[in-house]
């Protein structure tokens, strides 16, 4: 077992889809809330739960001609397909993958998350034209007989036949469950080729059940035990020799390099400067810009208008020339740079 880079723990490698996650180069594609399943623990927030709303990255979208659009802005290589169950409208994810295909080639990477319930070998065939890589969710953390698990584990024996084993399974690292997760591992361990394991987090929607049955890091937010008990599954299986890739991915990877990295590939407007952490630093005027602008332009041509909200952004070498030229309010605007640009802190210079 080795400590990645990206703050994460792996056995053997990780897989192709995480391998572009965690250098940002992935969009995430959210098809909807729907989903087959209820569980316990599910992050998903009320806003998506059990709606058709679809989301590629933080943009809502109606058209697949704005899937592709973000994905372009966003410098993408790949998209990681989630919900909700994407098999409840199979056709609608299919449509888009499609369209993907289409847009991107062969080379783009496309992996899903498909909880079992919803899975028929019809099904995954039609799947299998679009995607590269599929992580199962069991349900072993849920309440179900031995029967509901024999067949989770029979449909996941045909889905390795026909996407020629590039499978896997994903689960939240539950503390102390370590036996059923091995349990369940070794089970499918000839027909899968990765294990994905997530630290667990708190969530809006699931803090009130998790809190109850569990404890908090100091960071408030993720499950204590839960990251040692994942080591413990990877020491367990690199004891055992397996020749699976085991991905122990921790919050801290997702936060700090999934999607910092995401957003330092993301396309940014003129004159923004990137911060290490991702963000983009932006020097605007933002009272009436129609006028501003042509006072502006009379002292640096580096200026640029943003139609979208209305206000003017400026060269930061320039700003100081603007500040003693004009009257001009300045203000040091830091953003996530997101569709729609999510303002994190408005600092106004003081005259
Ligand atoms: S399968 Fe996934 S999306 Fe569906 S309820 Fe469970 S955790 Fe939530």
């Amino acid at each position: 077992m080795k400590k990645t880079k990206f703050s994460s723990y792996s056995l053997n490698g990780i897989s192709e889809g995480c391998k572009l996650c965690v250098r940002g180069e992935k969009s995430v594609l959210f098809i909807g809330g729907r989903c087959s399943r209820n569980c316990w623990y599910c992050s998903l927030s009320d806003f998506r739960k059990k709606t058709n709303k679809i989301f590629i990255n933080e943009r809502p979208v109606k058209k697949i001609k704005e899937i592709i659009e973000e994905i372009k802005e966003s410098n993408s290589n790949g998209v990681g397909v989630t919900g909700g169950d994407p098999l409840i409208n199979l056709n609608k994810t299919l449509k888009i993958l499609r369209e993907l295909r289409k847009n991107f080639g062969k080379k783009f990477h496309i992996h899903i998350y498909l909880p079992l319930n919803l899975v028929r070998e019809k099904k995954l065939r039609k799947l299998s034209f679009y995607v590269d890589e599929v992580r199962f969710h069991p349900s072993i953390f849920l309440k179900k007989d031995e029967k509901v698990i024999n067949d989770e584990i029979e449909k996941i024996k045909k889905a390795s036949m026909i996407f020629n084993k590039k499978i896997g399974i994903e689960l939240p690292c539950l503390p102390n469950k370590e036996k059923a997760i091995i349990s369940f591992i070794q089970k499918i361990e000839d027909f899968i080729s990765f294990v994905n394991i997530n630290e667990f987090e708190i969530s809006e929607t699931n803090q009130k059940k998790i809190e109850n049955k569990f404890k908090l890091n100091k960071d408030t937010y993720t499950i204590k035990n839960s990251l040692e008990t994942g080591k413990k599954i990877l020491k367990y299986l690199e004891k055992k020799k397996t020749k699976l890739r085991v991905h122990l991915c921790s919050a801290e990877t997702k936060d700090l390099y999934q999607l910092r990295n995401r957003f330092l590939r993301r396309k940014i407007l003129p004159f923004g400067k990137r911060l290490k952490n991702g963000n983009v630093v932006y020097f605007v005027v933002f009272e009436n810009p129609k006028e501003n602008i042509k006072k502006i332009r009379g002292i640096t041509k580096n200026i640029f208008f943003d139609k979208e909200r209305k206000r003017i952004l400026i060269k930061m070498e320039d700003v100081s020339e603007v500040y003693e030229k004009t009257d001009l309010k300045i203000a040091r605007v830091e953003e996530q740079p997101v569709f729609g640009n999510e303002i994190i802190e408005i600092q106004w210079i003081e005259k």
